[in-house]
């Protein structure tokens, strides 16, 4: 008879995780609060598959260039205060995790991640061959300053180090590999091992995929349990059974997991985007190093995303961090100036641990209740990783990649 398992949640990292389950013979019910053709988190975001991320959020620089950022107004990172014992527990432990000194574990753990990510990607592309292969133009940090090539040429010098394909490039060097547009830059630093899908479509076929196992407008609104196991989920429709749960509510999963007596530290990271149709003269997907704005061709049309509010729920969006996306894409790209920018605005919020790192693994003290969420900027790019990590352990097996430094109990 088959293994059961929920998964809780519809984002990529869920969908990933139950695309691997099922391709290991698990039946899966996908439960999703929203509706089945949503917009949220794992949707509008700009869908870089980035090994050349594998600095963890939590570190020295990381505080140091935060709190330089935080102090000018419509900054693209920032923390947005309110009086909640979360948001102060999460800031503590990132100080902590930061002033650490085991950044290069951490920056290993996560490069390995990443990489086995990039590569299962490719499996996912051979089973939805009706989708764009991850497009495989590597990633432009482009600088405007000197300041900034320096810094990033450093990161750049570190990848080459770690194994990445990376050329350091000046202002005609990233020219060449975005012929035909005017750019306003120092120079860049490229980054080949890196690549590019449309989010939406992969969420969109990954639950068209699922059929009647995704269970849409279904809210889980708690545990039964007994004794060491997990038993089922309350539901808005009712309760729910399977031999196993997997939580993956994006930056939702910390405030549910309290009471499976699991204790995350996890912040949602607001940020924002455009989708500006037409706009893809762009070739290599970029990310601007100072003003933190990314691009990325999609299609015919081109995201735009910029942004990181840490602890903004719903709030309304700030203005100032909102033409801060424009204007930090038109001074690099001037010619983006005449590009419809007259499209909704897209909203989303990152799963942020405090330590960088994504939580994937068993719920201590309970044998069949999983977790997979805390993926922070990099769920699209970590999301078949994971998936697969999650699998193996649930499947009795021990994953090719070491599943340890990511244990919830770390
Ligand atoms: C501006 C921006 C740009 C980004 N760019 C990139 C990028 O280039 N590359 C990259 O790798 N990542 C990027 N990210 C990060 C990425 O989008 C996230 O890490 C990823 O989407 C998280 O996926 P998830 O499945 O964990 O969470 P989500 O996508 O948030 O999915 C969680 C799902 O759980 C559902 N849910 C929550 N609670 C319940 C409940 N009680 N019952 C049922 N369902 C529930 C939610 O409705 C939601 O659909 C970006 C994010 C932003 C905001």
């Amino acid at each position: 008879m088959k293994r059961t398992a929920i998964v809780v949640g519809a984002g990529l990292v869920g969908l990933g995780v139950a695309a691997e389950l099922m391709r290991d013979g698990w039946q899966v019910t996908v439960l999703e609060q929203g509706p089945a053709d949503g917009v949220g988190t794992s949707h509008g975001n700009a869908g870089m598959l980035v090994p050349s991320h594998f600095v963890p959020l939590a570190t020295m620089g990381f505080l140091k260039t935060g709190l330089r950022m935080m102090l000018k107004r419509g900054a693209p990172v920032t923390v947005r205060w309110r009086p909640d014992a979360d948001l102060l527990g999460w800031v503590t432990r990132f100080t902590l995790s930061s002033l650490a000194g085991d950044e290069q574990a951490r920056t290993q753990a996560l490069l390995r991640l990443s990489l086995a990510s990039r590569d299962q990607w490719e499996r996912w592309a051979d089973d939805f061959s009706h989708l764009a292969r991850p497009g495989g133009q590597g990633l432009m940090m482009i600088a405007r300053t000197a300041h900034g090539l320096e810094e990033e040429a450093e990161v750049g010098h570190q990848g080459a180090r770690l194994g990445l394909h990376v050329e350091i490039l000046d202002a005609e060097g990233v020219r060449r590999r975005q012929p035909g547009l005017d750019v306003q830059c120092e120079g860049g630093v490229w980054f080949g091992n890196d690549a590019h899908v449309a989010p939406h479509e992969w969420v969109q076929a990954m639950r068209s995929a699922l059929g009647s196992n995704l269970v849409s407008d279904t809210k889980v609104l708690g545990w039964q349990l007994s004794g060491d196991r997990w038993t089922g989920v309350k539901t808005n429709h009712g309760a729910m059974s399977a031999d196993h749960v997997v939580l993956a509510s994006g930056f939702e999963s910390a405030r549910m997991a309290r009471s499976l007596g699991v204790n995350m530290a996890i912040q949602p990271g607001r940020g924002y985007g455009y989708t500006l149709p037409g706009g893809a003269r762009l070739t290599t997907p970029s990310l601007l190093v100072e003003d933190r704005v990314s691009l990325t061709p999609m299609g015919e049309a081109l995201r735009v995303t910029s942004g990181m509010e840490i602890g903004a729920t719903h709030q309304a969006p700030d203005p100032a961090r909102v033409a801060h996306i424009r204007a930090g894409a038109e001074r690099v790209f001037p010619s983006l100036a005449s590009a419809d920018w007259d499209q909704p605005l897209w909203t989303g919020w990152r799963p942020l641990s405090a330590d960088g790192l994504p939580y994937i693994g068993r719920v201590p003290n309970l044998g069949n209740a999983w977790v997979a969420t805390g993926h922070g900027m990099m769920g699209i790019s970590l999301a078949a990783g994971t998936g697969r990590i999650l699998a193996d352990l649930m499947g009795g097996h021990w994953p090719s990649l070491d599943p340890e430094p990511f244990r919830l109990d770390r």
